[in-house]
């Protein structure tokens, strides 16, 4: 199933966005899955469309498995077409794939923004490759790497070969995977993802000793903000009330929803455990504040259930710019923390205070290299040259008033606009 950050998202569009994409043009033939987005649509799809006549654009999975397949049909081998894919899009792509021969293939961006690992089964008869490691486990399989930025990855029957075609790429990786969007129990460089955040909450407690002072227990909004409670039980003392819990089958993210889906599905997705908060000075941990309004909602609940005082304890720091690179936060309006700070924050959504993980926490805790991690959603500062360009140009139209339309690197795009 795709996730949507790019064209429509109606049932019948998100059915033929169903990977893998498949392509076939003068007897050469592409299977394609992808994790990431497209920026440069515009000019791809003007490419693509002169080069196919059947081509009818539906989301950039159609694009980047095009733009492979036009690539294969000029005659090139497939190192060289792939290579052409990596310098041709900006944004984010994480391709697996098979060739017409039937060779398995994979390959990250030159910024490696998305996960993508590769591994073999105990036999060693079989291999594969997912962007967490947890679907290697649950399947039985053993991980052996992760792919480097602007690497493609064959296998044949001999195993992997690794072909580095980007020289000296510029890794950055994304740092809301550790504190959002990575499953607790995948890994990256061998730790797993909630010992990350569980450190998330300890340098929380840290950075805001006065806080965690006038506070009596600690809650979780489930299921992200499970990891660093733990972190800032252990670190402060304070007792983990396990006071809110989640349906277990209401399963829509509530950031991606639309308004009046997102407000009935946190009404039902999370509920108090009144008893426990009344009376309460309550530090809540959270992953990251998007809009905003989950977030009061739950504090909504927590004042009628008798809670005292709720202190916001956010793991990603405060976000002021959209992501460009596939997680569906993509556009100024949309973001609470593109306009105001965190004091400005608590008072809009009903929290005594608001207090974000510092961005040096966050790569502490990440064990990566500043200079390696994208954050150009906490920093401003996006690592592919169109998304920077476009980022700076929406921002200044959004600051001086300018109401956006949609996704910003949808906008003027005929093909892709949210309907
Ligand atoms: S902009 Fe933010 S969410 Fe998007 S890839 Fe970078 S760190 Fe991740």
């Amino acid at each position: 199933m795709r996730y949507t950050t790019s064209g429509k998202c109606d049932d019948q569009s998100i059915v033929l966005g169903t990977q893998p994409l498949t392509a076939e043009a003068n007897g050469v033939k592409v299977a394609v899955s992808f994790n990431g987005n497209i920026v440069n649509t515009q000019q791809l799809k003007q490419e693509i469309t002169e080069a196919f006549q059947d081509f009818t654009c539906g989301c950039d999975s159609d694009l980047v498995c095009r733009k492979l397949l036009l690539e294969l049909t000029k005659g090139k081998p497939l190192p060289a077409a792939v290579k052409t894919v990596m310098e041709s899009l900006d944004g984010a792509f994480s391709v697996t794939g098979i060739a017409g021969n039937g060779d398995l293939f994979a390959f990250k961006d030159p910024h490696g923004v998305k996960p993508l690992c590769a591994g073999h089964s105990p036999d060693g008869s079989m291999f594969a490759f997912s962007s967490e490691t947890v679907s290697l486990d649950i399947n039985g399989f053993v991980r052996d790497f992760e792919l480097n930025p602007g690497e493609l990855v064959t296998v044949s029957k001999d195993g992997f070969r690794r072909q580095q075609l980007i020289e000296n790429p510029k890794k950055a990786f994304c740092a809301f995977e550790y504190a959002y969007f990575a499953r607790p129990d995948s890994r990256f460089d061998g730790k797993y993802v909630y010992e990350i955040r569980e450190d998330y909450g300890r340098n929380i407690v840290h950075e805001f000793p006065e806080i965690v002072e006038d506070a009596d227990i600690i809650m979780s909004v489930p299921e992200t903000g499970d990891d660093p409670a733990m972190g800032v039980h252990e670190a402060s003392g304070l007792r983990w009330e396990r006071a809110s819990r989640r349906h277990r089958y209401v399963t829509e993210r509530a950031f991606i929803l639309l308004n009046d889906e997102r407000f009935s599905t946190i009404d039902r997705k999370v509920n108090i455990l009144g008893s426990k908060v009344a009376g309460k000075r309550v530090i809540v941990t959270e992953d990251s504040i998007v809009r905003g309004d989950t977030t009061k909602i739950i504090i909504d609940k927590l004042r009628k259930a008798g809670a005292k005082k709720v202190y916001m304890f956010v793991t990603f720091p405060r976000i002021i710019g959209p992501c460009f690179y596939g997680i569906d936060m993509s556009s100024y309006g949309q973001l609470i923390g593109s306009r105001h700070k965190a004091d400005e924050i608590a008072k809009i959504i009903g929290a005594d205070a608001v207090c974000y993980q510092s961005i040096d926490g966050l790569v502490r805790a990440s064990g990566e290299n500043r200079a390696d991690l994208c954050m150009a959603c906490i920093t401003g500062e996006y690592p592919t040259p169109l998304a920077q360009s476009m980022a700076d140009d929406m921002k200044a139209r959004f600051l001086s008033g300018y109401k956006e339309k949609g996704r910003i690197y949808e906008q003027n795009d005929p093909i892709t606009s949210p309907s």
